[in-house]
């Protein structure tokens, strides 16, 4: 058996930022993923930015941005501790001591702040359009380089053991052995669930593994539904759903339908809250009978494109498209987690010893929709915060006698057949996009429910670990279908449509 004072389950920004907060404080961490790669993360692949602060800022303003954008249901002590603590943690954390290279004006020195959709001032920072990989690398790199910090890659959590009611730390199956890892706290920072859609902007790996062991081990979690789907993927047939930043537009591109026209109603037009847009898109193309809404580009150089946002003009390129002078056609896509594990504004969850941040836990700040950019800052603020608040009281770690024999093998069993358990994936994956998408109702929820139950009947007497991943994403969709049923209002990323509320209800927020 390992021990550890903290372990932190995830190596994003959420996981990295914990597990430096408590080494700081002079606490043992083991620090876990289940990829080979400790960067394997959605932090890698953010493309837009981190939100900072711009010259006419003030975190009265962000608190209020972050709010407007979660349709008023945002929690404002969440979003004031974010505006307040944010900026300083940028400055002191990844420019001053990690050395992030944020892009800067060359004239001034000065970072060049970009503006994102709903933010009332330019203050996102940002790295061309791949913010998150140098982000995660630099925090890689330092936890790695940490002496109090042990990295276990390719360490994946099976469960959380709970002791006497409290969270004692963590089951994990690595290289193919059992390990028990004690801890006195545990902190989940295990990302978020989009990929458990069939159209998604996240890597495979999101499938909302925290939620199931959050689940498991009986924390509360909260505000499954609401699941937003970002505007903007890029549009090929039969291809991936690859982001198609916001900061594209918040520099000046505009959404249009086939015929050239602008079609989006919102006041702030391209720039309006991403729910909105996305329905926005969604609605066009149900009326207009289109697959894709046109992103147009063109009022920027082909050179400013490439330089600018080099992976996106590569991306579009391979696929045909010329951009700047074709438009790059869009389709919305699940993308991100704002609901997740209740935690209060430490990262602390209603079961004793466990923490959660990151997109893994609801702190209530997005409310039902979540502030572009606001994501990577999330992970910064309340990773570092659970990281602090995990050392604070110390508890005793767990006996050892009571974590023995808790390995319980279940990598054996009897294993599906691997063309039945990626024809199941495919299953679940679709349901979820066709029942709990963009637009949802009672009677598709209820018939998403059944349909889930028939893909977890045919795992009965089924084991081995690609048997358990299925049945904790299934354990998940459960809870976000049900979550959503019970929920016949709708607001923010929630859009019921046979509620009464018209398709667009909240246009003039
Ligand atoms: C394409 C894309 C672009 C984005 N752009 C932006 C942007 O510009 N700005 C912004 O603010 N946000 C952006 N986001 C959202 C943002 O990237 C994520 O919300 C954020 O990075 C989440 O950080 P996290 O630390 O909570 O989780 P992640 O970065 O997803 O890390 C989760 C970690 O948990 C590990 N893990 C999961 N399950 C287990 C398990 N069972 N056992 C062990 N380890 C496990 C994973 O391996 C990983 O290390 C973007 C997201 C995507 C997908």
């Amino acid at each position: 058996m390992l021990s550890a004072d903290v372990v932190v389950i995830g190596t994003g920004i959420a996981g990295c930022s914990a597990a430096l907060a408590a080494a700081e404080r002079g606490a043992s961490v083991a620090l876990l993923t289940r990829s080979s790669r400790p960067e394997e993360s959605n932090t890698l692949y953010a493309q837009g930015g981190i939100v900072y602060t711009g010259p006419e800022d003030s975190p009265s303003l962000l608190t209020r941005d972050i709010i407007s954008a979660s349709a008023g249901t945002g929690s404002g002590q969440a979003a004031r501790m974010l505006a307040e603590e944010g900026p300083g943690l940028v400055r002191e954390l990844l420019i001053e001591r990690l050395g992030v290279p944020f892009d800067r004006d060359p004239r001034t020195g000065e970072l060049d702040l970009t503006r994102e959709g709903a933010h009332s001032v330019r203050r996102v920072a940002h790295h061309r359009d791949y913010t998150g990989r140098v982000i995660e690398r630099a925090l890689v790199r330092t936890v790695l380089a940490e002496p109090s910090i042990q990295v276990l890659s390719g360490t994946d959590a099976l469960e959380l053991l709970v002791v006497e009611g409290r969270c004692a730390g963590v089951r994990a199956l690595r290289g193919g052995r059992e390990i028990v890892i004690g801890a006195s706290a545990t902190v989940l920072a295990t990302g978020g669930l989009a990929a458990l859609y069939e159209h998604t902007t996240n890597p495979p790996l999101a499938t909302g593994d925290g939620i199931a062991l959050a689940l498991e081990a009986g924390a509360s979690v909260g505000d499954l539904h609401y699941v937003q789907f970002h505007p903007t993927t890029l549009y090929v047939p039969g291809g991936d759903r690859f982001l198609i930043s916001e900061s594209l537009r918040g520099e000046g591109a505009v959404l249009r339908d086939s015929e050239g026209r602008e079609f989006v109603r919102h006041p702030l037009g391209s720039l309006a809250p991403r729910d909105v847009l996305a329905r926005e898109i969604w609605e066009m193309m149900r009326r207009t009978g289109e697959s894709c809404a046109y992103l147009d580009v063109s009022h920027r150089p082909a050179g400013w494109l490439e330089e600018r946002f080099p992976t996106i003009y590569e991306r579009c390129r391979a696929a045909g498209i010329e951009v700047p002078v074709e438009p790059i056609p869009v389709v919305p896509a699940a993308h991100y987690s704002c609901g997740g594990v209740d935690t209060n504004v430490w990262g602390r969850t209603s079961l004793p010893g466990l923490w959660a941040a990151g997109e893994v836990a609801r702190t209530g700040l997005h409310g039902a929709n979540r502030l572009a950019s606001t994501s990577l800052l999330e992970g910064l603020v309340f990773g570092w915060r659970a990281g602090l608040d995990a050392t604070r009281r110390p508890q005793s770690p767990p006996a050892s006698e009571s974590l023995q024999g808790r390995e319980r093998q279940t990598v054996n069993g009897h294993k599906p057949d691997r063309g039945e358990l990626s024809a199941a994936w495919a299953r679940l994956r679709r349901l979820m996009w066709e029942r709990a998408g963009l637009a949802r109702s009672g009677e598709g929820l209820r018939a998403g429910l059944a349909e889930l139950d028939g893909i977890g009947a045919a795992l009965d007497g089924e084991g081995g670990y690609e048997a358990l991943r299925l049945r904790r994403a299934l354990a998940v969709a459960r809870s976000l279908l049900r979550s959503a049923l019970a929920d016949a209002r709708s607001r923010g990323c929630h859009y019921r449509v046979d509620c009464e509320e018209a398709v667009l209800a909240d246009i003039s927020r």
